[in-house]
């Protein structure tokens, strides 16, 4: 599942000892590791190999440049929600081409910016789309695309309405979520843009959900799909690609996930027959790649007991790891250095060790909501100045971290076999002013509100 494990007593990230990284780094801190980044990578194409798909990292699970250039390596393209993140996978040199272009809310700048980074302009293999997921995008798009005289290849997002049976904020492919058109609608959006000079509509994009723990909602989406498809066909319109997003699960418990071969053997006898017909595959897997390839440090600052309840206060919560506080979700936390008789066999609610207790490991920040973990079986004897790692933290953990109670970001490192890198320094207190004005009248100049690089018009 990942390469962080305990050796000697203490826990390792690949063949480096966690507690060196703390000391030289401090906390709280992410470490992803490289192996696993790789073999999760590698695991997924060889599950899929059959149809070949373009694997396009989603950028939003973990968007650190080192993260990107290592699955850019291995020939990975990004999936990408908005203009900032579609800048990151060119800065980590990443062809504008080979990303996907997916969001409800692109505004004009972003547009105009992703054409001319070449998002769309491949030819059909092993290149991105932009993903529409409105009527009224797909003529603004078009409109942007006709001013630029670029010709853009363009997938419409459709929503399949099925039920991924994930946290609600993270189901995407129900009818009453915000994400593409309904299946009604589809059919009559190609027949009414079907033949635009410069947006080429040509492909079909989904993404359900995530995480997505069962196979089923994928065989009911793609189903869907493979049915409209003919439907198009019918109407004279041939479908070049389908891309089936992301949301395959990641093991915050030890074994919680189906191997990525399940979701696979699932998937390929209904998308085998497209693939065959000439249909191009696209994947935008995030979490399942890098949730299990990183995780958070932190530093007991303090222990206190309040009535029953035994607190562990930590230097970092819910401002450098959100998803506790905000979807109510699990992750595993054990300490650094628990002892030879306290190296837990598995990661799970609990590990069925001696001499635990519950306690709520809770953050430093002035909200009840901050907290890592509530009743949790811990080691009884944790104590001030004590390294705990928080396990599956690699996925949207630093990209949700905030500066809630000017907390300072993360550092985070990268580790390969024995090598260590710092990819991103920590902030410090002047990160966190850089950008506030003390002296000026407020001045409405264009220069203030240019983000892309390029004036929206
Ligand atoms: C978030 C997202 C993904 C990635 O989801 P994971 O669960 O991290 O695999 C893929 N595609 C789109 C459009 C997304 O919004």
């Amino acid at each position: 599942m990942d390469l962080f494990a305990y050796r000697h007593g203490e826990l390792h990230a690949e063949d480096v000892p966690v507690r060196a990284i703390a000391e030289r780094v401090g906390t709280p801190c992410y470490i992803y590791s490289q192996g696993t980044l790789e073999s999760h990578y590698d695991r997924l194409i060889e599950a899929f190999a059959p149809i070949h798909p373009l694997v396009c990292y989603s950028i939003k699970s973990c968007p650190n440049l080192s993260v990107l250039k290592v699955l850019h390596d291995r020939g990975a393209g990004m999936d990408v929600v908005s203009g900032g993140e579609l800048f990151r996978a060119r800065s980590a040199g990443v062809e504008g081409s080979r990303c996907v272009y997916a969001g409800v809310g692109k505004t004009d700048e972003e547009i105009r910016y992703a054409i001319r980074e070449g998002v769309g302009s491949g030819n059909g293999v092993a290149t991105g789309l932009f993903n529409c997921e409105s009527e009224e995008e797909f003529e603004n798009l078009a409109r942007i695309a006709r001013d630029e005289r670029a010709v853009v290849r363009v997938a419409l997002r459709i929503n399949p309405d099925v039920d991924p049976k994930t946290h609600r904020y993270t189901s995407t492919g129900k009818k009453e979520t915000k994400f593409g058109v309904d299946l009604e609608r589809a059919r009559r959006f190609f027949v009414l843009y079907g033949r635009d000079a410069y947006a080429k509509l040509e492909g079909l994009h989904l993404h359900i959900g995530s995480p997505v723990y069962t196979t089923d909602p994928y065989r009911e989406a793609l189903t869907k799909t493979a049915k409209l498809v003919d439907e198009l066909a019918t109407d004279g319109i041939t479908i070049r690609s389908i891309d089936l997003g992301g949301g395959f699960g990641a093991d915050y418990e030890s074994a919680q996930s189906p191997p990525l071969k399940q979701y696979a053997d699932a998937i390929l006898p209904l998308a085998l027959p497209l693939h065959e017909r000439g249909i191009q595959f696209i994947l935008e897997p995030g979490r399942t790649i890098v949730a299990n390839a990183g995780i958070l440090l932190v530093k007991v600052l303090y222990t206190k007991t309040s009535g029953e309840k035994r607190f562990i206060i930590c230097d970092a919560g819910m401002n450098a790891l959100l998803r506790p506080s905000h979807y109510g979700s699990f992750h595993f936390i054990w300490p650094v250095e628990p002892g030879e008789a306290m190296i837990p066999a598995r990661r799970t609610l609990d590990p069925n060790l001696p001499n635990t207790a519950t306690q709520d490991v809770v953050g430093p920040l002035c909200e009840s909501g901050d907290f890592l973990a509530l009743d949790r079986t811990l080691p009884a004897n944790i104590k001030r100045g004590d390294l705990l790692a928080v396990f599956t933290a690699g996925a949207y953990g630093m990209s949700m971290a905030n500066r809630y109670n000017s907390s300072v970001l993360p550092a985070e490192v990268l580790v390969n076999g024995s090598a260590a890198s710092l990819v991103r320094t920590r902030e410090n207190f002047s990160s966190l002013i850089e950008h506030e004005l003390t002296t000026s009248p407020i001045s409405l100049d264009c220069a203030a509100r240019e983000v892309c690089g390029v004036h929206a018009s």
